[in-house]
């Protein structure tokens, strides 16, 4: 069965899109830690990030590159912070937090976003990918 991220890249299920290359797709997470929280992920579903093949692996780093560097024109932030976790969905992905604070980088801490902030905050990252 097909991974929720493969259905989100299929247009299946509904996201807030930030950016696409040919191999990857970024995404803003459902359930932020912060605003700007933003998943990277393969379109290929392989399972564990580390698992992915050099060449697609080296394609999704510099991908969220790309996408860190949108999210710090868009959101306020010192840096942008960079977590792998997967525990929850199956299917690789680089989670990217723009930080004010070690504090923002909480996994049991979310901020509630508005339907509407979503799609502005994801519009705004996408017209600001390069
Ligand atoms: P983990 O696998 O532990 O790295 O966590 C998966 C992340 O994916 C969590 O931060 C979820 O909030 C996020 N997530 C799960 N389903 C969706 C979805 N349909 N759209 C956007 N983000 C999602």
């Amino acid at each position: 069965m097909a991974s929720i991220f493969s259905k989100i890249v299929a247009g299946e299920i509904p996201c807030y899109k930030v950016a696409e290359t040919e191999k990857c797709f970024a995404f803003l997470d459902i359930n932020p830690v912060a605003k700007g929280h933003v998943l990277c992920i393969p379109k290929k579903e392989v399972d564990y990030l580390f698992d992915l093949d050099e060449q697609l692996y080296g394609e999704l780093t510099l991908f969220a590159q790309r996408v860190a560097k949108s999210i710090k024109k868009v959101c306020p932030c010192k840096k942008v912070g960079v977590a792998v976790l997967g525990l929850e969905v199956p299917h690789a992905h680089i989670h990217l937090i723009p930080l004010q604070s070690e504090g923002d980088m909480d996994f049991h801490h979310h901020v509630k976003m508005t339907e509407e902030e979503f799609k502005k905050l994801a519009a705004d990252l996408a017209a600001a990918f390069e």
